[in-house]
């Protein structure tokens, strides 16, 4: 079963746990609310929930918390599942949904009402706050807290046959007005909220809390370790009074862990919903946003964001990671997997004078420096071709290892060319260089001695294909856009995207699959976009940059 060291306090947890006996075989979950698309928060609970399962040869669920219909979609229930998916991680069974229990937990909350556990209450929710105290003073007892059993089961039974408005009573357990933990004053239980579920359609008109539901979700489904984020501390209590209350079937205990936070970033469904909302990206999908499926239509791949949450580990604590580490995790993989290929971004045309018309050489490349299982590409080369316009300069000092008036230059894959003259329109731009090739200079220097200073790209102009490329820079301009009383929509990066129309790729580029990674070299790592790719219109998303700006050491 488990015999890899333990790398997070969880990992132990479970392990002696096993070892105990306490339990028999591990079972955990992912408990979403399908909300909103999934984020990179979410990637960090995922792999923790479902490689604990894998770990220790258990079962992880995934199971939908879909208590708050009015904020739900199926849209969502269908992406989280996508998501997870393409992750590379399989739930136990089918999807299951905390809404398929609502009968059960009704029937829990009659039985704490029967025994005097819960109660029905009429105070508005200005009243009930005032009632509720404060973290220095203890709260007062609602007047309805004396209710009748009798009184209360009918009035509980009124409110599921929708006789009350919504707002006009709550059913609340009956726990301690003057606990120093605010989540025992008594909780609210259950809501009348006369809205359609998008899986029980008007069977109910009230719904339980997520304070109600979480705990007894677990037990019902033998979930032996309750993973959660350190905001549920504080509610432990409450589970647990829940579960001492109650005959449920199986008893699960709750540990927490500290969320993932990423510098420039926002992780909140509810942040990323309004960027979506007010129309700040294209979509949830867009390459810009931290959502999963953003990350994946960036050209992120289930490996590196695995690799990116076992990098970060899993502590109590809620620290900020850099962004810069999740770009290592990517630029990583890709380094190692992605086929190199020549893309030219700001096109100059190069005439190569001394070069035949309609000649066409077919040169050939390897797709990877060291990756011989990838093959090789081949490369028309032809008398125009486009290099990229920063990469040519008429006068520049010795830095300047590119190309230059009178000076050298080679092309990658291809002849050393040495540049003649240029031609410029009546503004005075660069609209042509002329040059000519340095016979015999493939794949060998120059036989003059007199060596070429730099490598460039380039693409042949009439062999070559035409592509739109994306670029993108981080989606805020500040480190902490969410922090304090910040308010990050003012803080959106507003050159985040950048169109470039008419790029040049070398050929075989637009045969690429939808969600197939290169290293355009010199320029990044770049991902066919995945649904608006295609071969007669070419669509390049840049993932990421070559330089990795993440220090580890
Ligand atoms: P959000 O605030 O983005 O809506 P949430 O916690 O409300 O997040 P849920 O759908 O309830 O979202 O989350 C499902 C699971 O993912 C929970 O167990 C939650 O603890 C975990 N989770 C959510 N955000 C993070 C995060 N940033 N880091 C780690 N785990 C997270
Ligand atoms: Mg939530």
């Amino acid at each position: 079963m488990d015999n890899k060291p333990a790398n997070n306090f969880l990992h132990q947890i479970v392990a002696e746990d096993l070892e105990a006996g306490r339990v028999s075989e591990v079972i955990t979950r992912f408990p979403p609310e399908p909300n909103g698309y999934l984020h990179v928060g979410h990637a960090k609970s995922i792999c923790l929930n479902f490689g604990m399962a894998e770990r220790f040869g258990g079962q992880c669920n995934l199971r939908f918390d879909d208590t708050n219909p009015e904020k739900e979609s199926p849209e969502y229930v269908a992406s989280i599942q996508e998501d997870v998916r393409w992750l590379g991680y399989e739930w136990a069974g089918e999807v299951r949904y905390a809404s398929s229990y609502f009968q059960q937990f009704y029937d829990w909350a009659v039985h704490l009402v029967e025994q005097g556990h819960a109660y029905v209450c009429d105070l508005n929710a200005e009243q009930a706050r005032e009632y509720r105290g404060t973290l220095t003073e203890p709260g007062k007892n609602s007047p309805y807290r004396e209710r009748s059993v009798e009184e209360n089961l009918d009035l509980l039974a009124r409110m599921r046959a929708g006789e009350f408005d919504e707002g006009s009573k709550v059913l609340r357990a009956r726990i301690d007005m003057a606990a120093p933990n605010m989540n025992l004053r008594d909780p609210i239980l259950y809501r009348i909220r006369k809205a359609e579920h998008h899986q029980t359609g008007n069977q109910w008109c009230i719904y339980p809390t997520y304070d109600f539901a979480h705990g007894q979700e677990d037990a019902i489904e033998g979930v032996t370790h309750s993973i959660c984020t350190l905001e549920f501390e504080d509610h432990r209590p409450l589970y647990d009074w829940l579960l001492d209350h109650l005959p449920v079937p199986s008893r699960p205990r709750q540990y927490e862990f500290g969320r993932l936070n990423l510098n420039y970033t926002v992780t909140s469904k509810r942040k990323l919903k309004q960027l979506v909302d007010e129309g700040v990206v294209a979509g949830w999908d867009d390459p810009r946003m931290p959502t999963i499926a953003g990350m994946r239509r960036r050209g992120f791949t289930p490996a590196s964001i695995r690799k990116f949450c076992e990098m970060i580990g899993v502590t109590r604590s809620d620290g900020v990671v850099d962004v810069a580490m999740l770009e290592h995790a990517i630029r990583d993989d890709l380094n190692e997997n992605a086929p190199r290929a020549m893309c030219v971004l700001r096109p100059l045309k190069v005439v190569l004078t001394d070069y035949p018309e309609g000649q066409v050489e077919r040169l050939s490349a390897p797709a990877h420096p060291s990756r011989e299982d990838l093959g090789s590409r081949e490369l028309p080369f032809t008398r125009e071709i486009y290099i990229d316009a920063d990469d040519f300069r008429e006068e520049a000092n010795k830095k300047f290892k590119r190309l230059v008036l009178g000076k050298r230059v080679r092309l990658r894959n291809a002849y050393v060319i040495e540049a003649d003259s240029v031609v410029k329109d009546a503004a005075g731009n660069i609209t042509e260089v002329h040059a000519h090739t340095v016979p015999n200079t493939i794949g060998l220097d120059p036989e003059d001695g007199i060596k070429p200073k730099g490598v460039i790209q380039w693409v042949s102009a009439s062999a070559g294909r035409q592509a739109t490329v994306r670029l993108y820079d981080r989606l805020f301009t500040d480190p902490a856009p969410d922090k304090g009383d910040k308010d990050f929509m003012a803080l959106v990066n507003p050159a985040s995207l950048t169109v470039v129309e008419g790029a040049w790729i070398e050929p075989g580029l637009a045969a690429a699959r939808a969600e197939q990674s290169f290293q355009f070299e010199r320029e990044g790592y770049f991902v066919a976009d995945r649904h608006e790719h295609s071969e007669a219109a070419p669509v390049f998303n840049m993932t990421i940059g070559l330089r990795d700006t993440w220090n580890n050491g």
